[in-house]
């Protein structure tokens, strides 16, 4: 699978450079081997070696070149569906576990950055969900109704407390949800390659597992240049999964999302865009979302087409909604276009499997995966050492390969255009909501 400008990205061009990193060219051992070092994979490393034990990470390509080092750095608690929902859909029990662990996981990500010192820009002033329209203002009320009454330091916000929040007269209004916040996200996975390493994970680039094969109560990963033999092998992959585990890259669809960074902002308009440092969603039907870095570039994502190539063409959407949002960035020229991969589950779930005795997997993450997948790493690791499924609380569920899989990805690119074609009719029949955002 291609990716989108995998390099030539903001990220890449503003982060501090990590210390080369070997390739894997003999035959080692370790109690656990971790295959792709993203969040989910370098947090596992992290916690299983920060627990005393051997821990080898095997990455295909370089530190970040899948979703973690691509993405919008922004931090967000919850899952793509409502606790009341996951409840009710899945009982009491289950629905509990899943919005409790996805609502604690922003906490796990601002702990590890504290607690190992990781230079990655965060900052943590929340994160608003918007509506693009107001006939789903009422849904975002609820959301927000839901949360609270599980404890989470959350806000109702009116159309002009979005505009003052946001310098955007463009939304309806929306939730404040102070959980979350924004990282550089290559930074913070380089910062966590680095406390895990510093904890003793040994960490292997331009390495990618080939082949898994068990005998005698122990997996062996075969790389290009050299093996690594372990009790338990976590897969790590994502939306990058390959042919080489086929089985589970069959129970995720992937879709491209592209960003686009503008120039820093002049010191006038960054004081009225986003003052508070919240990052922000919103509720279009191919959502848009938006922040600042830490120069004060604007920096805004909406799902790409298929094969996009980010260039001015293929992100004249993305220039469009920029102007929409903010009609004073006009004269802002864009410096940085790049996409990802996202992995999209049947169910919209992030799911954590274990495909036999020692082989488990986590991904899924439904374009939320700072937070889920740094919390996913630390369950997988912590089955890896031996606790019960049971008590990870949260489901370990079988795979379940979307049937048709191939036909799948035709069906999302059809789907993606569909639905910016109807943002696109349903924004010009839209009337403006204020004139002032005071
Ligand atoms: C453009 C974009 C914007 C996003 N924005 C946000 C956001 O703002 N907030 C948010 O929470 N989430 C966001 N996401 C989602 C988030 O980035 C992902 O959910 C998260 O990074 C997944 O982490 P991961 O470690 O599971 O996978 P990845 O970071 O994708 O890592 C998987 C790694 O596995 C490696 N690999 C694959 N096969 C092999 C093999 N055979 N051997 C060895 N290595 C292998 C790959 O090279 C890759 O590095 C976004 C994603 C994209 C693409």
């Amino acid at each position: 699978m291609t990716t989108p400008a995998a390099t030539g990205s903001l990220w890449s061009a503003t982060c501090a450079p990590l210390e080369p990193l070997p390739q894997l060219r003999a035959a080692t051992r370790a109690e656990v081997a971790v295959i792709g070092a993203g969040y989910t994979g370098l947090s596992a490393a992290l916690h299983v070696a920060a627990a005393g034990a051997a821990v080898v990470a095997l990455e295909a390509a370089q530190l970040g070149d899948g979703g973690s080092g691509l993405n919008g750095g922004q931090v967000i608690a919850g899952l793509k569906h409502d606790p009341d929902l996951l409840a009710a859909h899945y009982g009491e029990r289950i629905g509990s576990q899943l919005a409790a662990r996805s609502a604690e996981a922003p906490d796990l990500v601002f702990d590890l950055i504290r607690r190992h010192s990781i230079e990655c820009d965060a900052v943590r002033a929340g994160w608003l969900q918007l509506a693009a329209s107001a006939s789903q203002l009422p849904l975002l009320q609820r959301r927000a109704e839901q949360w609270r009454r599980r404890g989470a330091d959350v806000a109702v916000l009116s159309d002009r407390d979005a505009a003052q929040l946001t310098g955007s007269t463009r939304y309806c209004g929306g939730w404040l949800d102070r959980r979350g916040g924004t990282v550089h996200p290559l930074a913070y996975v380089r910062g966590l390659a680095r406390a895990a390493m510093s904890c003793g994970a040994r960490i292997f680039t331009c390495s990618a597992a080939e082949k898994l094969s068990h005998s005698g109560g122990e997996w062996r990963v075969d790389t290009p240049r050299g093996s690594v033999v372990a009790r338990t092998v976590i897969l790590a992959t994502d939306a990058y999964t390959d042919r080489s585990f086929d089985a589970l890259r069959r129970t995720v669809v992937t879709v491209p999302s592209i960003q686009v960074a503008t120039a820093p902002l002049p010191p006038d308009l960054r004081a009225s865009i986003l003052p508070g440092g919240q990052s922000v969603s919103d509720t279009k039907r191919l959502l848009c979302y938006f922040r600042l870095d830490a120069a004060g570039r604007v920096v805004l994502g909406t799902r790409g087409a298929f094969g996009d190539v980010p260039n001015p063409a293929s992100t004249a959407a993305h220039e469009r909604a920029l102007r929409e949002i903010f009609p004073a960035l006009a004269g802002v020229p864009l410096e940085y276009r790049w996409g990802g991969f996202v992995a999209l589950t049947r169910d919209g779930l992030p799911h954590l499997h274990e495909l036999a005795p020692g082989l488990l997997a986590g991904l899924g993450y439904n374009g939320r995966g700072i937070a889920m997948a740094t919390a996913m790493g630390r369950l997988l690791a912590r089955r890896a050492l031996g606790e019960s499924a049971e008590s990870l609380q949260f489901p370990v569920t079988p795979l379940q390969p979307i049937r048709l899989h191939g036909l799948s990805r035709l069906a999302a690119r059809v789907t993606i255009r569909y639905l910016q074609v109807r943002d696109a009719l349903e924004q010009g029949s839209r009337r403006p909501l204020h004139r002032s955002a005071a």
